[in-house]
């Protein structure tokens, strides 16, 4: 029987829920915003694929960069531009976990920095869909710098507002920074919201962690976060939210 899975699963139409191991069409999972039907795990997304289900077809516009860096300007860990949710105009800046675990570099940074620069000069809302292992350690400081940088220009807006959308997981000097410093802050369920990861805080202060560690409903019942809003209902979220400003 496991062969037969191993076939259905390789051939890409059939997945694996890693949270329940429920085998689901992966047609079925598509149409369900890809949240498993059984147990309401919500399957990390590419940055296309977040934006096919929170944009109005066909208005996500990509920013670019300086004129030399458009043509053939490497994928990055984010995708930024500017689109419209129900007809609501406003920049959105969507990681990618799926590209080097969605780490922030220079080029990361750049375009975060990019993007609120825009946000501010027209006076529009920015989303920023956040997950991340963190900063892109194989850049060594000026990884880090990242994290400076990206939260001086989120300081410099003033005039329209920035929501921060925490999907799983987000975490090291990218939970560390800008994106904590939405004005809202809304979460995926049962993100990972956390700085270092719990088995090295576990080994450091060498005592059991409690139940819900680092779970977006833990951190909504600390007052971290906003709300939390199932998948489903984020696109209306959104675009209510937008029609305030
Ligand atoms: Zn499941």
């Amino acid at each position: 029987m496991s062969e037969v899975l191993d076939i259905a699963k390789k051939d890409g139409r059939w997945i694996e829920c890693k949270k329940c191991s429920e085998i689901i069409l992966t047609k079925k999972l598509e149409e369900n915003l890809w949240v498993c039907n059984h147990c309401d795990h919500h399957f990390r997304l590419s940055a296309k694929d977040r934006i096919r289900i929170t944009c109005d077809e066909g208005s996500f516009v990509e920013l670019g960069m300086d004129e030399q860096d458009d043509e053939g300007a490497p994928e990055e860990a984010i995708l930024c531009g500017k689109a419209a949710i129900e007809g609501q105009e406003c920049y959105l800046g969507i990681m990618d976990f799926s590209h080097k675990g969605g780490s922030m570099g220079i080029a990361v940074g750049q375009k975060i920095v990019k993007i609120m620069k825009t946000a501010r000069e027209s006076r529009l809302p920015l989303i920023l869909f956040s997950t991340s292992g963190g900063v892109r350690i194989q850049e060594g400081i000026w990884g880090l710098f990242q994290m400076l940088r990206t939260v001086h220009a989120r300081d410099q807006i003033e005039h329209s507002p920035v929501i921060t959308v925490f999907t799983d997981p987000t975490t090291g000097g990218v939970s560390a920074s800008f994106s904590a410093l939405g004005d809202i802050l809304l979460s995926e369920p049962r993100a990972r919201i956390g700085f270092a990861g719990p088995r090295v805080i576990q080994s450091t202060v060498q005592c059991t962690l409690p139940p819900g560690f680092q779970d977006a409903e833990t951190l909504l019942a600390n007052g971290f976060i906003d709300r939390i809003v199932h998948r489903r209902d984020l696109r209306s979220t959104l675009s209510s939210l937008l029609k305030w400003f």
